[in-house]
């Protein structure tokens, strides 16, 4: 391994292969590859524990047929490169790079690119740091923007602290062992609705003409007006965009929407010509991964 490629690392969460749920590629078999840290804290997160870069140092690994394996998280992109061959059930498939916000480590998803040929990378995003998604819409086959209302996120949290000492990589790299590990891009996360409204104009205008699709997650306690910011700036930037509509998942308080509600949104879409459909979580509903 070259010495540049040593030098970068990503926490890992989890690698499994399963099947698209969400979006554009739905139902494709895909590797995915959760990377953990996120500055974000949306109401409806449904996957919290996403968040902490300390909170647990384990990558799981789900290889079909045997006990998860738990190894370091922290990995080089060889390292995420290997786990992801050794999960695929046959052929090499598209691999999902999701989260936490894997934006948070744009040079690791740089890195993956050659690592992981011949497979498509597919990127989710939470949509919030546009300068980050510039450094690798060249390293990605497709992304799924979600486009959040400034109303449903927490104020962001401080990832810089990697509460983590130099060495404790999983991979055998001699130089790596000798490098503090990186720390998340220091690319600050929107706080104000003026901020999220920056963003997501930033990264509208970056995947109009590139492979993408966009998310939109509609809970019930919100007016269905609220959604009409995300489709007017998706009709003015990027109006050729798939968008998907997804009922939030009643955790934590967070209300799933109505019938009613989701018909209020998708025509205030359609009133835009936005090309749009409601999708509901697929693995949920097949109890999958
Ligand atoms: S961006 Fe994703 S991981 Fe982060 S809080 Fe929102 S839903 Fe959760």
């Amino acid at each position: 391994m070259s010495t540049t490629s040593a030098r970068i690392a990503a926490p890992v969460m989890e690698v499994f292969a399963s099947f698209q749920g969400e979006g554009l590629f739905v139902g494709q078999p895909q590797v995915f590859l959760r990377l953990a840290g996120c500055p974000l804290r949306c109401s409806w997160c449904d996957t919290p524990a996403s968040w902490d870069l300390a909170e647990s140092r384990k990558a799981v690994i789900r290889r079909d047929g045997e006990p998860p394996a738990k190894e370091d998280r922290w990995a080089s992109p060889f390292q995420a490169a290997l786990w992801v061959a050794s999960v695929e059930p046959g052929e090499p498939r598209p691999v999902s790079i999701t989260g936490g916000e894997p934006l948070i480590w744009p040079e690791f998803i740089r890195a993956l690119r050659s690592m992981l040929r011949p497979r498509p990378i597919h990127l989710e995003t939470a949509g919030a740091h546009p300068e980050a998604l510039a450094r690798v819409l060249d390293r990605v086959d497709h992304v799924s923007l979600d486009l959040k209302l400034p109303s449903d996120m927490g104020a962001p949290v401080e990832l810089s602290a990697v509460p983590h000492a130099a060495g404790d990589a999983s991979d055998s790299d001699s130089e790596s062992d000798a490098e503090p590990l990186p720390s998340p891009i220091n690319e600050s996360a929107p706080v104000t609705p003026a901020d999220w409204q920056l963003a997501r104009r930033r990264c509208l205008d970056l995947v109009k003409d590139v492979s993408a699709c966009a998310k939109v997650v509609v809970h019930g306690g919100t007016e269905a007006r609220a959604y009409d910011e995300l489709f007017e700036d998706v009709a003015r930037r990027a109006p050729e965009l798939p968008v998907f509509i997804a009922p939030a998942t009643p955790i934590r308080g967070v209300e799933a929407p109505s019938y009613e509600h989701l018909v209020e949104v998708t025509e205030q879409a359609r009133d835009l010509q936005l090309d749009v459909r409601v999708l509901p979580q697929v693995h949920r509903a097949m109890g999958i991964a």
